[in-house]
């Protein structure tokens, strides 16, 4: 793995009075707070845990984990938890949201960034980069939110049930991401969610988010507007695909959303799966996955939420 060294930047704000100069520091920006170093150790744990399925072992661990780390954040945690009806039977679904910065403002703006820690139900299958990546690099937003002030509530989402039991066709797959957004719609929040971002197999080490055509461009502008700043203008929207993914859910409910996926997973050709040579197979390894990766993708969305939370 490249080793990184994550180096806050602290911004210093100057203030005169009259003879005397007080210098404040205003702390290290949010894309700045991200760790990288810490998002790979996260992807490395939870790949430890092994498949990830809900019901196995793997997936409590997977859940005991994100309850840890969200408690030391100080978010507000909301379970969401249900049974789905599925062709493997009755299955019971554990999404799990962290809200940040949450006032008594009843119309106080909401953004969400999501992704599922689930895996696919296959006998060896550990998913680094899809359900590890995702699921390791809101653990690592979540401490770079941890005592930061936003305008908006930051809700980070890990949505469970993603993986389609055969194929994503009818209801199959999207479980818990569909039963959330319904939810939130059945509350009438959805006027108030200014967002969903859904980040999916981001930590593939050769990086490059796919331009999801469902997805809202206004929130993909936001993001290529982040990338652009950071220098990171190569990564991003470079191919374009049509990926069926939890980001569908919110757009079915009037919840501007995006995919922010890298939908080419390995060499692509006619005798790989659609989304390239690792996607779906045992090969799906922590070797598949950077530090960098992980950095690029976190600090553009964390980037990303400082200008949403910035324009009115
Ligand atoms: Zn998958």
């Amino acid at each position: 793995m490249p080793s990184h060294i994550a180096v806050r930047n602290v911004s210093l704000a100057v203030v005169t009075m009259g003879t005397a100069l007080t210098v404040m520091a205003a702390g290290p920006t949010l894309h700045d707070g991200f760790n990288a170093a810490q998002a790979y150790a996260y992807t490395k744990q939870v790949v430890g845990f092994g498949e990830r399925w809900p019901g196995s072992p793997g997936h409590q661990k997977t859940e005991d984990l994100i309850h840890t780390v969200l408690a030391r954040t100080g978010a507000t945690v909301e379970p969401d938890d249900f049974t789905a009806k599925t062709p493997r039977g009755e299955l019971a679904v554990h999404n799990i949201i962290g809200k940040f910065n949450v006032t008594a403002d009843p119309q106080q703006e909401i953004v969400i960034l999501g992704g599922h820690y689930d895996t696919l139900f296959k006998k060896g299958f550990v998913g680094a980069n899809d359900g590890g990546s995702s699921t390791a690099i809101l653990l690592a937003i979540a401490d770079a939110l941890a005592h930061q002030r936003t305008r908006m509530q930051v809700w980070l989402m890990w949505t469970d049930l993603e993986e389609a039991i055969e194929a994503f066709q009818g209801d199959d797959g999207l479980y818990g991401s569909r039963h959330f957004a319904q939810k939130l719609a059945a509350q009438g929040l959805v006027p108030r969610v200014k967002g969903f971002f859904l980040l999916d197999m981001i930590g593939d080490t050769d990086l490059g988010v796919s331009r999801e055509r469902a997805s809202s461009p206004a929130l993909q502008a936001f993001i290529s507007r982040a990338a652009d700043e950071l220098g990171y203008t190569k990564y991003f929207f470079q191919s374009t695909s049509d990926i069926i993914d939890d980001h569908r859910s919110f757009l079915d409910v009037g919840i501007p959303a995006v995919d922010v996926v890298d939908a080419e997973f390995g060499r692509m050709g006619p005798q790989f799966d659609s989304m390239g040579e690792f996607h779906h197979t045992n090969a799906d390894t922590l070797d598949k996955v950077s530090a960098r990766s992980l950095e690029i993708v976190g600090r553009t969305i964390l980037r990303t939420v400082e200008l949403m939370d910035a324009s009115k």
